[in-house]
């Protein structure tokens, strides 16, 4: 059985439930300790002796119980989600890849265009609203069951479930489509940002990062080829070479 205390109400219901139970608890132990006339005398006063001591108690420790739950939800919080974005960090990216079954996924890397030249011009803070505006233009655009997540300053990945390649590669065309036609906003400024795609097919849950760095490449082939494109993975096309020595 597990307790959980997740309001006031319920910090009521447990004070009410243990005092219920010491009240019988009491009630009991008096009844096997004393005899009959004893008994009868002192029962009264004794469960009020032990309501007025049970229910504060038992009050104060649902509080304290209340207290352990809200800190217990802010930190599963704070470990799943990055704090910039909102977005899933990489650690629950795995988590939920855990919990998947054996459906098609499809990866999708995704890499802001240029995006050191937003905080060299509006600096950092600019930089800042323009990737939470970017997170939320990749989480609007995707579905419920799909994983958003951010792996590194502004990159990110999606993974898709239950799609084929063609669709994931539908989909990511989708969100380059909505990052480039968006109004972004910094400093009261308009922005005009893009974003380079990559996508792959996770052959197998075991396999996603391999996946993962496959649609690496194909996103680095997209920068490489001018940015604001999606490509799909291509063996032929996507070599293992350097990223620093292909783009600029
Ligand atoms: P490319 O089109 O090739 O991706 O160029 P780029 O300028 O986007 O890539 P580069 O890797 O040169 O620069 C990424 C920048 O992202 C550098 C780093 O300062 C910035 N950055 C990383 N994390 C954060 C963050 O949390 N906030 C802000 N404001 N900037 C970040
Ligand atoms: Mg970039
Ligand atoms: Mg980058």
């Amino acid at each position: 059985m597990q307790l959980k205390i997740r309001n006031i109400n319920d910090v009521r219901v447990f004070s009410v439930a243990i005092s219920v139970i010491a009240m019988a608890g009491n009630y009991v132990l008096q009844y096997l300790m004393l005899p009959a006339d004893v008994f009868e005398r002192v029962l009264f006063s004794s469960e009020i002796i032990t309501v007025m001591l049970a229910a504060p108690l038992s009050y104060y420790i649902g509080t304290k119980l209340l207290d352990v739950n809200d800190l217990t939800v802010q930190l599963e919080h704070a470990v799943n989600h990055d704090n910039l974005t909102g977005t899933c960090t990489r650690l629950s990216f795995y988590h939920r890849l855990a919990q998947m079954e054996d459906v098609q996924l499809v990866t999708i890397v995704t890499d802001i265009d240029h995006f050191k030249q937003v905080n060299d011009k509006y600096g950092h803070q600019a930089g800042d609203s323009v990737l939470k505006q970017f997170a939320n233009t990749l989480l609007r655009n995707c579905r419920e069951e799909d994983v958003v997540a951010r792996f590194g300053g502004e990159e990110f990945i999606v993974l898709l479930q239950d799609v084929s390649l063609e669709d994931g590669v539908l989909a990511a065309q989708r969100l380059c489509d909505r990052v480039r036609e968006k109004k972004f906003m910094a400093n009261g400024q308009r922005l005009h940002i893009t974003a380079s795609f990559g996508v792959a097919e996770v052959e197998t849950v075991s396999e996603v990062d391999d996946a993962i760095h496959k649609a690496d490449l194909a996103a680095f082939r997209a920068k490489r080829n001018g940015r604001d494109k999606v490509y799909s993975y291509d063996p032929e096309l996507d070599s293992d070479a350097p990223h620093s020595q292909a783009a600029e």
